[in-house]
């Protein structure tokens, strides 16, 4: 991977993380107008890293008008002077891609494995991507002269802080439009250090600007009149919420919300190339994926060899340190989504779904789960059907294609899937059938800046990444 940098960042002496952080408003760290300071903690150990400020609904007022004002400078700059500074913010980021790997992996509680070769690779190749569309918008296929919106208010979640943020800002940016991006409230610190890094590149003032906070402070941005593009991503209950507040406002407004992606293997498929996939699907970042492979189907006739094989695939996962580079497993994010995971395996069991989990042990202080699996699992099952957002995996069987097709499209979600075959015919053939917005073959959680993402149904609708992410930033 020719992003890929440094070969082993997993000591947490690199990262200089302050106190205490106030907001970025308009080039400058300042403090908020309430006296609301909030610990964010590491989850593998609770040890509590810093300090940040809850915004307020003022704090927001001022950051959008700050991102105004600065609307009309950026937005009049000739596309390759734009793209000069994403490009000096991609560099950086990868100068400095092992200190955001190791606090990355202490704010979320992600194994630095997946910082270093998945996260941070990715934010830089985002940036490098938009940069290059920036001078070409002209000759994207949107017409002439494509304009920006203006401001956009961006809300992301805690799974992959810093690459939602890359997801999210890269796009606007290159399109000419200024932000407001609030983190989530359990992973706000590489958010707060990328901040520093829009000041190292020298990036006009006011054209990204960062409010801590929680759903308060989300609500704030969402509805604020002075933003005219509302990007969201996060659950998909609070995303309907967020549509309501839009609707007739006049802005224009994308959701990247939850999944319950199949993953599905055919009889034909190699099995131990499938028994990886499924792993990545489901165990990658603990599960937190809103694209997870969380429900496998598999073909009847091979469901007892492919099971063998995952469990004893499932008991070499290294459960433990996350700044370990031999670790697979991480922490889960919070207590709050430790007891959501927790609460909807007891509802797998009580409804009579069999639970097996690896056999590892957990650390006393932090936020754990084992890797699990639930089988003899129906459609009638919670675990079927609800996004637990953890190590968990649902195990359902089919016969044939068009069960599987049918299994897999019965969900009130349409995100991911996966096909596992040697057929290349097959794979044609079911992606096509199958309601989701990414169909991966014969691997799984793979992406790439250059592909559109995004989902069917109550995985909310526009695209991020590619030139279609760039669409949801323009008039065209
Ligand atoms: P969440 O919806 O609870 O929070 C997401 C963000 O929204 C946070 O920053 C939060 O502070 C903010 N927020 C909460 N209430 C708000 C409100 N009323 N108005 C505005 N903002 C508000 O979700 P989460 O628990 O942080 O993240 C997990 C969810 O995100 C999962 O459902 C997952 O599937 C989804 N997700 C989706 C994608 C995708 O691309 N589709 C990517 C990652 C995560």
């Amino acid at each position: 991977n020719p992003f890929t940098y440094a070969p082993a960042p997993e000591s947490r002496a690199i990262v200089d993380i302050a106190p205490s952080y106030g907001l970025f408003i308009d080039g400058e760290f300042t403090e908020s107008s309430g006296q609301e300071m909030v610990k964010t903690v590491s989850p593998a150990t609770e040890e509590v890293l810093a300090e940040y400020t809850q915004g307020t609904g003022e704090d927001v007022d001022r950051a959008v008008r700050a991102a105004r004002k600065a609307f009309s400078t950026w937005s009049a700059l000739p596309g390759a002077e734009r793209a000069k500074y994403l490009f000096r913010i991609a560099r950086i980021i990868q100068e400095r891609s092992r200190e955001l790997a190791v606090l990355e992996t202490l704010d979320n509680g992600k194994p630095i494995r997946e910082t270093r070769d998945a996260d941070l690779p990715l934010v830089a190749a985002h940036f490098f991507y938009y940069a290059g569309w920036a001078d070409k918008l002209g000759h994207a296929g949107f017409g002439p002269n494509p304009r920006p919106l203006g401001v956009a208010g961006q809300v992301i979640p805690w799974n992959f802080p810093l690459l939602m943020l890359a997801w999210k800002i890269a796009p606007a940016l290159a399109a000419g439009n200024t932000v407001v991006l609030k983190p989530a409230e359990t992973t706000p610190l590489s958010a707060l250090f990328f901040a520093d890094i829009c000041r190292q590149a020298g990036l006009p003032k006011g054209v990204v600007n960062i409010v801590t906070g929680d759903g308060r402070t989300g609500e704030a941005l969402v509805t604020h009149p002075g933003i005219d593009k509302v990007a969201f991503t996060g659950s998909t209950a609070v995303g309907k919420a967020i549509a309501r507040q839009v609707a007739g406002t006049g802005k224009r407004l994308t959701l990247e919300l939850g999944g319950k992606g199949a993953n599905i293997v055919f009889d034909d498929a190699p099995i131990d190339q499938a028994v990886e996939g499924i792993v990545t699907g489901i165990f990658f970042n603990q599960g937190q994926v809103c694209c997870a492979g969380s429900r496998l189907l598999v073909q009847e006739s091979i469901q007892d060899e492919l099971l063998d094989a995952l469990k004893r695939r499932l008991a070499t996962l290294r459960l433990g340190d996350p700044l370990d580079k031999n670790t697979d497993i991480g922490a889960i994010n919070s207590a709050e989504q430790l007891a959501r995971i927790t609460a909807l395996a007891r509802t797998g069991e009580a409804e009579g779904a069999e639970r097996w989990s690896a056999p590892c042990e957990l650390p006393s202080s932090g936020f754990w789960f084992p890797p699990t699996l639930f089988t003899g699992v129906t459609q009638a099952h919670t675990v079927a059907r609800d996004e637990i957002f953890g190590p968990v995996l649902s195990v359902l069987s089919f016969r044939t294609p068009d069960e599987a097709v049918a299994k897999a499209n019965n969900s009130q979600y349409g995100l991911s899937a996966g096909i596992w075959t040697e057929k290349g015919s097959r794979i044609l053939a079911v992606a096509n059938k199958l309601r989701a917005g990414v169909v991966w073959a014969n691997t799984f959680n793979k992406f790439d800046p250059t592909s559109p993402f995004g989902g069917y149904k109550e995985s909310g609708f526009g695209r991020e990444g590619g030139r279609h992410g760039l669409e949801a930033y323009l008039d065209v």
